[in-house]
């Protein structure tokens, strides 16, 4: 019996079929992005990216937090919209952006921290922002500035209008899929914003934690027809039964089953990237 389940798997590993990453296959350690087109392969949380740009550490108007990380990478789309959203808050006085983790070289699975920002799309943005720059020793150990306050019933005192205006302009880009901040966050846009302007709400999706930061996920690029395209959110501003959802369960700290996200199958063409 033993005999025929082994057969049977070894029968089964020779089937070619979706293959099942794990962080130590290599992705987080290979340093440069694969060559070719820019081209996103499969979702933020099974997924890998070809021909990525980085972001520059020290632009004119953000920073990148964490740089020994290798995050910085991602389709040249998303690198072209942090530039275009830390010029946008520059010239509106809101301040420099200090851009958290993006992808890796070759996106795929993270050893540590996050399921998805697999596929070059998703970049989480700091809420503090900064009006000296940082210098290295808080670039690689940056202090957060929290939104919600400590008994998580509504924003805290970090929380200020530049905040509020920066998630504004991220989210009325065309480029932007979705956003997620913690519930008390959007509660807080609900609360301020009239209902007649209130469609870009709909964008920023209720998550666990975001307090400190904002994750954003572009839309799938026309150059990536491998691409999957996130399953659509529902239409309105989401600041009614939905947000009420949310803010009855624990909003932090983020849902515990999140690493296990990470045995999720890639798509066939991500196989054997790390090593190419
Ligand atoms: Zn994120």
């Amino acid at each position: 019996m033993k005999r025929a389940v082994a057969a049977a798997l070894v029968l089964l590993s020779a089937i070619p079929g979706p293959v099942l990453a794990q962080p130590q296959d290599g992705w987080s350690s290979v340093r440069r992005p694969l060559a070719g087109a820019p081209a996103v392969i499969g979702s933020a949380a099974a997924g890998c990216v070809q021909g990525a740009q980085a972001l520059r550490l020290e632009g004119e108007n953000h920073q990148a937090l964490r740089p020994a990380r290798h995050r910085y990478w991602g389709h040249p789309a998303t690198v072209a919209f942090v530039e275009d959203l830390a010029r946008t808050a520059a010239a509106e006085g809101i301040g420099r952006l200090l851009i958290g983790d993006m992808a890796q070289p070759r996106g795929g699975p993270m050893s540590f921290g996050h399921a998805s920002h697999q596929n070059g799309l998703d970049v989480d943005i700091w809420f503090r922002l900064s009006p000296e720059r940082l210098g290295a020793d808080e670039l690689n150990s940056p202090r957060p500035a929290r939104m919600v306050a400590a008994d998580r019933l509504g924003v805290s005192a970090e929380w200020m209008p530049a905040q509020a205006r920066l998630l504004e302009l991220a989210a009325r880009s065309g480029r932007v899929e979705r956003i997620f901040v913690n519930p008390v966050i959007k509660q807080a846009l609900c609360r301020s914003h009239p209902a007649d302007d209130r469609g870009w709400l709909g964008k920023l999706r209720p998550w666990w934690g975001h307090d400190e930061h904002f994750h954003v996920r572009l839309a799938c690029p026309a150059d990536s027809p491998d691409c999957e395209p996130q399953k659509p959110f529902p239409e309105g501003d989401g600041c009614g039964e939905e947000l009420s959802s949310w803010l009855v369960r624990p909003t932090s700290p983020a849902p515990p089953d999140k690493a296990h996200v990470q045995s999720r199958r890639l798509p066939e063409a991500c196989r054997g990237i790390p090593a190419r």
